[in-house]
C-alpha cells in the first residue's frame, strides 16, 4: 500500500521494541534483568486511583472541555506558579493525553515546513521523529561528556540560523540524567533571548533529582525568556501514572488555544475520570513522590557503585531522572551490537544509545527492585570484562 511520505521518515520507537523482546524472553521463562523500562516500577498511588474511582461512580464519563477540566488546568497553573515561579492562568494550561502528546501537538502547532528545531543530544527518542512528522526540520547537536552532555551557550548560538524556532530542553535528561544548574541555564536563556527563538522545557523528571542537584524551570528566570517558554510536563513519572495517559502543556495564550484547537478536532478532552485522579494528584499529599524518589535515589548510589568498578565503562554522574548513560566504547562495540549479545548471551536488556542519537553509549533504566538491579550489574560487569 502507498503510505503517506511522512510516516515513511519516521523510525518505531526502538526502546519499545527491546522491552518486547525482552517480555516475550520473560513469558518463555527466561530469567532476565531488564534495565530497559521508560516508566516507574511502583504502583499509582491509592489517593490518585481512589479520586478516579469516585469521578467514575458518579458518572464523570461523558464528554468535557477539549483543553482539560476546568478544576484541573487551575490546579496545574497553581502548581506552576507555586513550586516553579512560572505565572501562568489555567487558560495559559492544556491538558492533554500525555507529555509525549503534549510535544506532538506543539511541533504541530509551531512548525512550518522547514522550520529549523535544535535537539542536543543525547535526546529523548521521540522529538527528532515529532518535529519530522510536523514538517520541521530536526537540527541535532551534540553535546559532550565532558560537559556532563549539557549543550552550551556557544552550540546553541552557533546552531541558530534564520529557520531556527525552537529549542528543545530536556532537563533531568532522559536518558543521560543530567540537570542544568540555573547558571547553565541562565547563559542558555540569554542565547534564546538574544536569537529570538522559542524554547520548549521538558521537565517531565522535574520531582526525581538527587544530591545537590537544583530543579529550575529556565522561564522562571526572567520576563524576556518567560515570553519565550513552552512548558511540557505531565503525571507519568511524577505520580508513576504512565498507563493514564495525562499530561500538560503551558505556554503564550495564542499557542495554547491553537493546541486546543488540535485537539478538538482529534483527540478531543483526555479521559475524563483519569483527570480527577490528576487532580488530586497534584492537590493530595506529595509523600508518595518523596517516597519515590528515595526509592531511586538507593538504586542509582548502587547502579553507580557497580558501574565504577567496571573496567571500560565510564559515565558522567547522572543528578535525576531514573537513568545511566555509560560509554561503552572501549569494548568495540556500537550500541546496538553491545545490547544484542547482552540480551542474547547474559539475558540482560538494557537499550542501544543510537536510539538517543549516541552510539557509544547505552542506557540503563533503574525503575526495577534492587535484587535485579544487582544480578543484572553481575552479568554486565561479566559481558563487559570478556569483551577488553
Ligand atoms: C516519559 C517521558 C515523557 C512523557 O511521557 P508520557 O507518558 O507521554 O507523559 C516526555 N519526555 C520524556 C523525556 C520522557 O522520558
Amino acid at each position: 500500500m502507498k503510505l503517506a511520505a511522512r510516516v515513511g521518515q519516521v523510525t518505531p520507537s526502538l526502546t519499545l521494541a527491546i522491552s518486547a523482546q525482552a517480555k516475550a524472553m520473560k513469558a518463555e521463562g527466561i530469567d532476565v534483568c531488564s534495565f530497559s523500562a521508560g516508566e516507574p516500577d511502583f504502583d499509582t498511588p491509592d489517593h490518585i486511583k481512589a479520586a478516579a474511582k469516585k469521578a467514575l461512580d458518579e458518572g464523570k464519563t461523558k464528554y468535557g472541555p477539549a483543553a482539560g477540566d476546568p478544576q484541573l488546568r487551575a490546579a496545574i497553573a497553581a502548581k506552576l506558579q507555586t513550586e516553579n515561579q512560572l505565572d501562568y492562568q489555567a487558560e495559559n494550561t492544556i491538558v492533554t493525553n500525555g507529555g509525549k502528546h503534549s510535544l506532538y501537538n506543539l511541533m504541530v502547532a509551531l512548525l512550518d515546513p522547514g522550520d529549523e528545531v535544535i535537539i542536543p543530544a543525547p535526546y529523548w527518542l521521540s522529538y527528532p521523529e515529532m518535529v519530522k512528522l510536523a514538517e520541521g526540520t530536526p537540527k541535532i547537536v551534540d553535546t559532550t561528556a565532558e560537559n556532563g552532555y549539557k549543550l552550551t551557550p556557544q552550540q546553541l548560538r552557533d546552531a541558530c540560523t534564520p529557520k531556527t524556532r525552537l529549542l528543545v530542553l530536556n532537563s533531568p535528561s532522559n536518558p543521560t540524567g543530567m540537570v542544568y544548574t540555573p547558571q547553565e541555564l541562565r547563559a542558555i536563556a540569554e542565547v534564546v533571548v538574544e536569537r529570538d527563538i522559542l524554547v520548549v522545557s521538558d521537565e517531565i523528571y522535574e520531582k526525581i533529582i538527587y544530591d545537590d542537584a537544583e530543579q529550575v524551570s529556565i522561564g522562571s528566570l526572567s520576563p524576556e525568556i518567560f515570553a519565550r517558554t513552552i512548558i511540557s510536563n505531565g503525571f507519568a513519572k511524577a505520580y508513576s501514572m504512565t498507563g493514564w495517559r495525562l499530561g500538560f502543556l503551558a505556554g503564550p495564550l495564542e499557542l495554547i488555544k491553537a493546541v486546543s484547537t488540535l485537539q478538538s478536532h482529534s483527540t478531543s478532552n483526555v479521559c475524563t475520570f483519569a483527570q480527577y485522579g490528576a487532580i488530586a494528584a497534584l492537590e493530595g499529599s506529595q509523600d508518595c513522590v518523596e517516597e519515590m524518589r528515595q526509592a531511586f535515589a538507593k538504586r542509582r548510589t548502587y547502579i553507580l557503585d557497580r558501574l565504577k568498578a567496571i573496567p571500560g565503562l565510564t559515565c558522567p554522574e547522572p543528578k535525576g531522572a531514573f537513568y545511566v548513560f555509560p560509554n561503552i566504547s572501549q569494548t568495540g562495540m556500537k550500541s546496538l551490537d553491545f545490547c544484542k549479545a547482552l540480551l542474547d548471551r547474559e539475558n540482560v536488556a538494557t537499550i542501544p544509545g543510537i536510539a538517543f542519537g549516541a552510539d557509544d553509549c547505552i542506557r540503563l533504566s533503574y525503575a526495577t527492585d534492587l535484587p535485579t538491579i544487582e544480578k543484572g550489574m553481575d552479568r554486565l560487569e561479566r559481558f563487559v570484562r570478556s569483551h577488553l
